[in-house]
C-alpha cells in the first residue's frame, strides 16, 4: 500500500530510510525493561509437560502466558513502550494498530498510567476482542478489512500528534517481550531449546536476544500458523515478502510485516534456529490437548508452539520450554475448535 508522501511536520522517524546500520535491543535493554515493568506484569509459571515430555523425549515445560494480565503476553511490550514515552507524548496520548491482543494490552496500561488510548482495528478482529479495547477505556476505530488497512489508519493518527506503539518493530516492545526468556531461563537453566509462537516476530526476537545473552548456545524456533505466514516466508525469500492475509484459528497470528521493518526481520534472521509451520488442524488439536492436559485455555496463536511438539517438526536436542502466549478467544471458537479436534482424533 502507498504511503502518504512527507509533509513538513511529519516524524521521519515513522519512515526509515537511512543507510546506517539499526541497532536491535539486546539483553541490557531487556533486563532494564524487566525492571521497568515489574508492577504491571505477572510472573506467568513455568509447567512441566508430562506428556509432551513423553512424548518428545526430553523434559517439555510450558510458559504460560495465556495466564497473562490481558490474556497474552503483548502487554510485557506495552508497558515497556509506555513507560518509555516522554511526559509531553504521554500527555498527547498513544495510538496502535492491533489484530486484538496488542491492542487491549496497551488500552489496559495506558488506562493504569493515565495515557490517552486510541486502537485501530482491522474488519477481521474478533468482535469480543474489540469488545475488550473499548471496556478499557481505549477509542477504537475499525480500518478496512486488512491489518494492513488498521497501519495505515494508524500511521495516519501517529502524522497528527499521537506515539505510534508499534505491535512488534519497536525495540521497547521487543524488549519487553524478552523479559520472557529471562523468566524461562531463571527457572529452568538447563534448557537448551526454546518455541515460540511467530508472526511479526516481536515476541521470538526479544526472547531469543535475551536468552542467547545469557545461554549463546541456545536454540530458538519461531512457529506460524500455514495460513498467511509472513516472517516464515521472508526468511525463506531472504527479503520482505507480502503473503495474502487468510483466516486463521491462529488470528493471533495474522497480518503483514510491512515494507520498513528495522528490526524484527533482522534479528529473526541472525538469532533463530528456523521456523516451521503448523495446519489448522494441528493448531485445533493443540488446543484440545492444553485443555485436556493442563486446563488451559489457549487461543489458537497461543497453540501453535504444542502443536508444532506434537507433531515432531522441531528437533529437539535438550531440556525444551515452549511459550503458551495467549488465551483470548471467544467461546465459539475455542468450542468448535475442540470439537473439531475430537472428531479428527
Ligand atoms: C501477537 C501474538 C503473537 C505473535 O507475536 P509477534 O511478536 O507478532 O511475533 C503470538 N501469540 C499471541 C497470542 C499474540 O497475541
Amino acid at each position: 500500500m502507498a504511503e502518504p508522501p512527507l509533509e513538513s511536520g511529519d516524524r521521519i522517524d515513522e519512515f526509515p530510510r537511512s543507510a546506517s546500520p539499526v541497532s536491535h535491543p539486546g539483553l541490557v535493554q531487556v533486563e532494564e525493561a524487566r525492571r521497568r515493568i515489574a508492577a504491571i506484569v505477572k510472573a506467568t509459571p513455568l509447567v512441566p509437560s508430562p506428556g509432551l515430555s513423553r512424548h518428545a523425549g526430553v523434559p517439555v515445560r510450558l510458559k504460560g502466558e495465556s495466564l497473562q494480565e490481558t490474556g497474552s503476553f503483548k502487554v510485557r511490550g506495552a508497558a515497556n513502550a509506555l513507560l518509555s514515552l516522554d511526559p509531553e507524548q504521554a500527555a498527547v496520548g498513544v495510538v496502535a494498530a492491533s489484530s486484538g491482543n496488542h491492542g487491549k494490552a496497551v488500552a489496559h496500561v495506558a488506562r493504569l498510567l493515565g495515557v490517552p488510548a486510541t486502537v485501530c482495528v482491522s474488519a477481521r478482529v474478533p468482535r469480543h476482542k474489540v469488545e475488550a479495547i473499548e471496556g478499557l477505556a481505549a477509542k477504537v476505530v475499525v480500518a478496512g478489512p486488512d491489518q494492513d488497512d488498521a497501519d495505515a489508519e494508524a500511521r495516519r493518527l501517529a502524522r497528527q500528534g499521537l506515539t505510534l506503539i508499534h505491535p512488534f518493530d519497536d525495540p521497547e516492545v521487543i524488549a519487553g517481550q524478552g523479559t520472557i526468556g529471562l523468566e524461562i531461563l531463571e527457572a529452568f537453566p538447563e534448557c537448551t531449546v526454546m518455541v515460540v509462537p511467530l508472526s511479526g516476530g516481536g515476541l521470538v526476537s526479544g526472547i531469543a536476544a535475551a536468552a542467547k545473552g545469557v545461554a549463546p548456545g541456545i536454540a530458538v524456533y519461531g512457529v506460524s500458523q500455514e495460513r498467511g505466514p509472513a516472517m516464515h516466508a521472508s526468511l525463506e525469500a531472504g527479503r520482505l515478502v507480502e503473503v495474502v492475509e487468510e483466516d486463521t484459528l491462529a488470528d493471533a497470528l495474522a497480518g503483514g510485516l510491512g515494507q520498513d521493518n528495522r528490526h524484527t526481520f533482522e534479528m529473526c534472521r541472525e538469532l533463530l534456529s528456523g521456523t516451521v509451520l503448523v495446519s489448522e488442524g494441528e493448531i485445533a488439536h493443540a488446543m484440545a490437548y492444553l485443555d485436556d492436559e493442563h486446563g488451559w485455555r489457549a487461543e489458537g496463536g497461543g497453540a501453535v508452539g504444542v502443536a508444532a511438539l506434537l507433531e515432531g517438526r522441531i528437533p529437539l536436542d535438550g531440556p525444551t520450554a515452549v511459550v503458551v502466549s495467549g488465551g483470548n478467544v471467544g467461546d465459539d471458537t475455542f468450542r468448535r475448535a475442540l470439537e473439531a479436534a475430537r472428531r479428527d482424533g
